[in-house]
């Protein structure tokens, strides 16, 4: 007997999220809020180190690019290839943001695609309806309320190619261990910096729970926000949204609209002057040979998907005509390389 194709299989596991399920999901949520809204008051008794600065930044730049670059644009959407141990380090650095296991997240992120604010969208903020207690309440369904939904999306339906795929798999079930090097290694690192309790005690506070709110509501915001305010720069089935002022602390994961119109692009701030740290960093993996296949944006393609809102904005740099130009520049044996 051979196995059912996975587009006949249910889309919700028929096994729904236990109340202990919920109960450790609530945690995660509620755990590093509540050190966000401590963090003044500590901040006024204790002082806030540069130390403490130095590992939080740290950390959350290891897990915010593990989030956008790994679980997000690689992982899920396949924008590019990855060599082994790029794979395996952002399938371990989104993990350190302690967003859920990557097949859980995979797979609720496509489910979200593939039916993107309509029924079936686990996290749409348009729910409810278009009323304004109805967008309130359901901004707050998008943001945060749907990760205690008793229905868990199916990975054999949405995922099997990472259930296949010993890297991914092996980094999701290894998920625990993961969360606990999250919080643990800041205490860690910042014990052994000042040989001292006090200051373990600091970095788990500042770089291990603060830090993880901090992402959490950043990666959150793209979800809820980016479905609600903000510019429709292109066309898309959805009610998604570009916002600027979310593109530095979310790596490039703000220029959502785009990202809809166009899913498996590796860069998401197409256009000239829209920040996407995560595209830079997969740009310098490809210079390295870590990275290949990139998805670069195709010009002629987006265009015809812009809304009257962009249709005077030039392209950034990095699109893959401009690219393959600058390549073909650079090959000619008279020309100096030309950066993108
Ligand atoms: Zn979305
Ligand atoms: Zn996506």
């Amino acid at each position: 007997m051979t196995a059912a194709p996975p587009s006949i299989l249910p889309e919700i596991e028929p096994e729904p999220n236990t109340v202990i399920d919920r109960l450790v999901i609530s945690l995660f949520i509620i755990v590093p809020l509540l050190a966000v809204l401590a963090a003044v008051p500590v901040a006024w008794r204790f002082g806030l180190s540069w130390r403490n600065v130095v590992i939080a930044f740290a950390f959350y730049l290891v897990s915010g690019l593990g989030i956008s670059m790994g679980f997000h644009r690689h992982f899920t959407h396949g924008s590019f290839k990855a060599a082994r141990p790029l794979r395996l380090g952002l399938g371990i650095a989104g993990s350190l943001a302690l967003e859920g296991p990557l097949l859980v997240w995979v797979a609720d992120h496509r489910r979200h695609h593939k039916y993107s604010d309509r029924i079936g969208d686990p996290h749409s903020p348009w729910r409810f309806g278009t009323g304004p207690g109805a967008v309130a309440r359901g901004f707050l369904w998008a943001h945060m309320g749907w990760m205690l939904d008793r229905n868990r999306t199916s990975q054999r339906r949405f995922c099997p190619d990472l259930q296949a795929d010993s890297t991914a798999s092996w980094v999701s079930q290894t998920f625990p261990v993961w969360a606990a090097v999250s919080l643990l290694a800041p205490a860690l690192i910042g014990g052994l910096w000042t040989m001292s309790l006090a200051g373990a005690l600091a970095a788990f506070f500042w770089a291990g729970l603060v830090r993880v709110a901090l992402l959490h509501h950043v990666t959150w915001s793209v979800n809820s926000v980016c479905h609600l305010f903000g510019r429709r720069e292109f066309q898309s089935r959805d009610m998604s949204t570009n916002n600027a002022w979310l593109a530095i602390p979310s790596f490039g994961e703000s220029w959502h609209n785009l990202h809809h119109a166009d899913p498996t692009c590796a860069r998401h701030g197409v256009l000239r002057g829209q920040v996407d740290i995560c595209a830079r960093v997969t740009r310098w993996a490809e210079l390295l040979g870590l990275a290949w296949d990139v998805r670069w944006p195709d010009e002629r393609r987006l265009r015809q998907k812009m809304t009257s809102v962009a249709q005077s904005r030039r392209f950034s740099g990095m699109t893959s005509d401009r690219l393959a130009r600058s390549r073909a520049r650079a090959d000619r044996p008279d020309s100096k390389p030309v950066a993108p």
